[in-house]
């Protein structure tokens, strides 16, 4: 079993380069982001208590992602491995996830951060807004989710730096380098 976390701020590129692994290997992609936008669309209560908080721009309570992912862990016995997308993204998530993970005899391999400077990603954001339809994709909001990025996520690469799991990448580039730059990691485990 191989488990990656895929790190970086909004508009990283995590979730188009997720597609591109979950194509090649045979991975189990879960991001928060796009479990809490399905609750949201299907009017669930949990999607009606986080739709307020995502289009703030702020983070979701700890315990409520980490009972979305144990959840989503739980219901695939059957896989090979997951990409943890968006997640864990506090360190409170980060130690919840290796203790959810050491419980089911595995850990993360590694974290894959990409690094993109901040007026690109507040660029590309923006642009993905003009389709997305995603409320939080703005110039505004983003710039809210940038600071709870900076403030609440970015310990967790330390967190993962001191267990010597940490890889950090260019975000920029066209889509088959930064790609090649992942599989260039993976490859080491698979
Ligand atoms: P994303 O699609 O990963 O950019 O997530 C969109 C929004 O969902 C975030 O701005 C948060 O409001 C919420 N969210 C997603 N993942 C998490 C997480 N791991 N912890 C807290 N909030 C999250």
């Amino acid at each position: 079993m191989i488990n990656l976390v895929l790190f970086g701020p909004p508009g990283a590129g995590k979730g188009t380069q997720s597609e591109f692994i979950i194509r090649d290997y045979r991975l189990i992609h879960l991001s928060t982001g796009n479990i809490l936008r399905a609750e949201v669309e299907a009017g669930t209560e949990l999607g009606k208590y986080a739709k307020q908080i995502m289009d703030e721009g702020k983070l979701v309570p700890d315990e409520v992602v980490i009972k979305m992912i144990s959840n989503k862990i739980d219901a695939t016995p059957e896989a090979q491995g997951f990409i943890f997308d968006g997640f864990p993204r506090t360190i409170p998530q980060a130690e919840a996830l290796d203790t959810l993970l050491l419980n089911k005899g595995t850990a993360i391999a590694c974290m894959i951060s990409l690094n993109v400077p901040e007026d690109e990603l507040v660029s590309r954001v923006v642009k993905r807004g003009e389709v997305s339809n995603r409320p939080d994709d703005n110039a505004e909001t983003v710039r809210k989710r940038l600071e709870e990025y900076q403030q609440r996520t970015l310990p967790v690469a330390s967190f993962y730096q001191s267990q010597e799991k940490l890889f950090e990448i260019d975000g920029v580039g066209s889509l088959e380098d930064i790609y090649g730059r992942i599989t260039a990691i993976l490859n080491h485990y698979i």
